[in-house]
């Protein structure tokens, strides 16, 4: 799928969540998220923009892990990107495979992630263990549909929840680098 998102610090989650209400957006799950990046032996993630990682879900007891590649970023102004992503049995397991074939572990970055819905959108508000408050809202698409309407709506969206500045294309895994925090 086409991956079409924009990140903006956000002030307050409170102050965010009573204006996610007011417009209509219904709050859905509440998720711990644990992602491990892994950087390739053959081209630098970092230099060519792609990502490859392992998300370990966890909602109350139920646990999930799923393996994610994104590709680039296609446009200027939003993240939109490819994402193969699917659902995987062990972390561990695929991770040692990752390793034994030369993949490296780059970083572990740990949120709490509250979802919401409205219309087509998928909003998060992203607690990330090290960061300030961030607020991403997405748009999945088809492989081939237009991005510049959804980019467009993403951020009239924005715009309605008065938010018209503090975006953000660097990725959370970037923002902690450059605060140089370890893992
Ligand atoms: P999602 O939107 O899939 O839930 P997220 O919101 O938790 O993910 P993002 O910051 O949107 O996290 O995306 C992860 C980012 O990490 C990607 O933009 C990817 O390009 C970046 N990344 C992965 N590996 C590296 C690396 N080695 N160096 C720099 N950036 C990397
Ligand atoms: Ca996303
Ligand atoms: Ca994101």
């Amino acid at each position: 799928m086409i991956e079409v998102e924009v990140k903006a610090k956000i002030t307050s989650f409170s102050e965010m969540e009573k204006k996610l209400e007011n417009i209509g957006a219904t709050k859905s799950k509440k998720e711990f998220q644990e992602d491990i990046y892994f950087n390739s032996p053959i081209v630098n993630f970092a230099e060519s923009d792609e990502a490859l990682r392992i998300r370990t879900t966890k909602e109350n007891d139920n646990v999930d892990i799923f393996i994610t590649y994104k590709g680039p970023k296609i446009d200027k102004k939003s993240k939109t990107r490819k994402e193969i992503e699917m659902k995987i049995e062990d972390a561990e397991k695929c991770s040692d495979i990752f390793e034994a074939i030369g993949f490296r572990k780059v970083r572990t970055v740990r949120k709490n992630r509250q979802y919401y819905t409205y219309e087509n959108f998928e909003i998060s508000l992203d607690d990330i263990e090290g960061l300030d408050p961030y607020m991403e809202i997405e748009i999945g698409l088809k492989d081939g549909e237009d991005y510049s309407k959804a980019q467009k709506s993403i951020f009239d969206l924005f715009e309605k929840l008065n938010i018209t500045e503090g975006f953000d294309r660097t990725s959370y895994l970037e923002l902690l680098e450059n605060l140089n925090i370890t893992n």
